[in-house]
């Protein structure tokens, strides 16, 4: 059945069919697919009197009672749910006064979120998609020990819609399923065949029948991604480069005794195994991974100069025209203080016709040695003379695909991917299963753990005059403001005239600049110059410092709206300080009203230094889905996938998938035929990346 048949489904219909189109379901099998929110059951509720920490729970209660207090400027619903484990919890709405019809007294509602400690007691705050009201059948069910699923509904989608259609189809319509894992597999592993695994996450009967319906869901998805990887793998270890690099290390040696420091025994580790790499027949594919600050840049480029010196051509990418410019400057520079004759050049979309057209002329004839850029190397007529090594920073900024585009402008280049995203080791195996993997687990000697705190308004002028007595001491401090896409324009004019009053109000001594996306290239290098030249002060911003930036004499980070960031890109932005030996400052200031997820992020953020503790934190807070990226891995879906459950079952994935390929490279043999017919449905494209010689 095609997307036009949808609504003939019995319960359908053309209207439902396009409400169904809307949110991205648009055949039989997307709906099959479209996995339940929540599946609740007697077992998962908590009685609100028996929580005693915060945490994230399921209650079901009743709406006893209902308060609106009205400020200026402000709505706060404050709505009674009771339970009858003897306490009550507090669900608040703030500034949603078009909510009040909902809360009506007796109806029966599920919540699942945090729950908060508060002065008036538990408490929850209110959101989208953390609630669900129940009808009578669904109250009844529950109650009676069945588990219900709960699908993120609209107002034409509702769940009692998803359970009837979902529940006809499953009697009629599984045929559309394709197994993909062979018999002998699936029974090894005791998995349920594919179209059990879907029957039964939708209705499962019992709480052992949903866990193994989503470990077989899970783990279509990973072995799906890992055989992916495997033939990367197999297929890059297997190519030849032919390129030969030179052993000469002049230019290194002379750069390494010019460097202001010496290099942590982390870095020189790191060195040797890209070296050995680079050395190897077989295109390097490497990531290296490292906290921020910890000197992944000076690698890189030491990295390189084996590359140049053979006559090869290098190039680096960055997620954004500031940092590709930092990085530009910073390479030009130590070339500069050897004397080397290598040419390096800059490729971002913000040059102009005529230096980009020299650019690109340069790097098709070789004049250039090094190019560093954005995504605008990825352009179609960037055309190298001969490519042997790219560079990728930040790589979790970018998806597989761009870093393949990078890539097949050369012949099997080889790859160093850097990122400061801290997964734990294992992790990193598994969801970049082709790539060899190096750790700088040290920060530079001398570096102090950035003093975090968080703050309110109340605390904002006591702030202020720290940071003064901060620039009056010579540093200076970065003040950072969320620009949301949608709303991009109104919060660019509340940062723009944050920049005037800061300047005119707080820190009339002291020079205040604005920098943002919308700037054009020469005026972002003008500001980060005059920044890095102390010829600013206090740098006004936006996120687009959050990767990368790197000026040693900014000791001061005040975020502004930090409950608005998640922990992964606060902990980026805290980055850009700390980054010398002068003891750093890092400031989260938040309104006076924020979920308590987000005060869970100030809270983690305070109390640690260390990526890896709030990497794992995030994952806590976030899930993974978000985590990782959905389309980072070709568009696979990971809503069900829980990293703490599953892990295990990623390594039997990245096993099996290894195995499979290892053995039947092409999917061609009888058992694989499934994996193989899917396989090359949802990556035939991309697969031709993956072979382009
Ligand atoms: P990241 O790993 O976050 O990309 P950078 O490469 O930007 O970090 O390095 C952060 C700062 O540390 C830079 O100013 C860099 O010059 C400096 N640095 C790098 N290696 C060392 C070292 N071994 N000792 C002291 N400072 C170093
Ligand atoms: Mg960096």
């Amino acid at each position: 059945m095609n997307e036009e048949e949808l609504r003939y489904i019995k319960g359908v219909g053309p209207q439902k069919a396009a409400s169904l189109k809307r949110i991205g379901i648009k055949s039989i099998r997307e709906l099959l697919f479209f996995f339940p929110k929540w599946h609740i059951h007697r077992s998962i509720i908590t009685p609100i009197a028996s929580i005693n920490s915060g945490g994230k729970y399921f209650l079901l209660g009743v709406i006893s009672g209902f308060e609106e207090m009205k400020r200026p400027g402000r709505n706060i619903i404050k709505v009674i749910i009771e339970d009858g484990s003897g306490e009550i919890l507090n669900w608040v709405w703030f500034n949603r006064p078009y909510l009040k019809p909902l809360f009506v007294k007796g109806r029966k509602v599920v919540i699942h979120d945090m729950v908060e400690n508060t002065r008036w007691g538990k408490q929850i705050t209110g959101t989208n998609d953390s609630f669900e009201f129940l009808d009578a059948f669904e109250e009844q069910a529950i109650n009676s020990g069945q588990i219900l699923s709960f699908y993120k509904t609209t107002r034409i989608l509702s769940n009692s819609f998803y359970r009837e259609v979902l529940a006809g189809l499953i009697k009629t319509n599984l045929v559309d399923i394709t197994e993909i894992l062979s018999p002998g597999l699936t029974a090894r592993h005791e998995f349920y065949i594919m179209k059990e695994a879907i029957m039964k996450v939708h209705f499962p009967q019992t709480i052992e029948e949903l866990e193994k319906a989503r470990k077989r869901l899970v783990f279509n998805e990973l072995l799906i991604m890992q055989i992916f990887l495997a033939k990367r793998k197999i297929f890059l270890t297997t190519k030849i480069k032919n390129r030969n690099y030179t052993y000469d290390t002049a230019a290194y040696d002379e750069l390494i005794k010019k460097l202001p420091f010496k290099l942590t025994t982390a870095q020189e580790r790191v060195l040797k195994e890209i070296k050995t790499d680079l050395m190897r027949s077989s295109p390097m594919n490497r990531l290296l991974q490292g906290d921020v600050g910890s000197g992944k840049t000076i690698v890189a480029l030491l990295s390189v100069l084996t590359v140049l010196e053979s006559g090869y051509q290098a190039a680096v990418m960055a997620p954004t025209e500031i940092l590709a410019e930092q990085h530009y400057k910073s390479f030009k520079k130590l070339f500069a203080s050897i004397g080397y004759g290598k040419k390096i050049l800059l490729l971002t979309s913000g040059l102009k016709v005529k230096e980009k057209r020299e650019a690109l002329n340069a790097i098709k004839d070789g004049a250039c040695d090094l190019v560093v850029g954005t995504h605008a190397l990825l352009q179609e007529d960037v055309a190298f003379k001969q490519l042997g090594f790219i560079i990728i920073d930040e790589r979790h900024k970018f998806g597989v695909f761009q870093r393949l585009a990078l890539e097949s402008k050369g012949i099997f280049p080889d790859a160093l991917m850097m990122t400061a995203t801290p997964f734990p080791r294992a992790l990193v195996l598994t969801l970049y299963g082709d790539t060899d993997l190096s750790v700088i687990d040290e920060l530079p000697a001398g570096r102090q753990p950035v003093y975090t705190k968080w703050q309110t308004e109340k605390k904002r002028q006591e702030l202020y005059n720290f940071i003064i007595q901060r620039l009056k001491a010579g540093e200076q401090a970065f003040i950072v403001y969320p620009l949301v896409e949608e709303s991009g324009k109104s919060l660019l004019k509340a940062a723009e005239q944050e920049a005037v009053q800061l300047q005119n109000l707080v820190f009339n001594d002291f020079k205040v600049g604005l920098i943002h996306g919308r700037l054009s290239a020469e005026e972002k290098e003008l500001i980060m110059r005059n920044f890095k030249d102390k010829k600013i002060d206090v740098l006004v911003s936006t996120t687009v410092i959050e990767v990368g930036i790197d000026v040693s004499n900014a000791t001061i980070m005040l975020i502004e709206h930090a409950e608005r960031f998640g922990l992964a890109q606060l902990h980026q932005l805290r980055g850009r300080v700390g980054r010398g030996s002068a003891r750093s400052y890092c400031y989260l200031m938040t309104g006076w009203v924020s979920s308590s997820d987000s005060l869970k992020r100030m809270k983690i953020m305070e109390k640690t230094n260390d990526g890896f503790a709030v990497a794992e934190a995030d994952l806590e807070l976030r899930g993974p889905g978000e985590f990782f990226g959905v389309n980072q891995h070709g568009e696979l879906d990971f809503k069900l996938i829980d990293l703490k459950k599953d892990l295990k079952l990623l390594e039997l994935a990245r096993e099996e998938a290894f195995n499979i390929i290892k053995n039947d490279p092409e999917l061609n043999a009888p058992q694989n035929t499934g994996i193989g017919g899917f396989f090359r449905e949802r990556f035939s494209k991309d697969l031709e990346m993956v072979t382009i010689s």
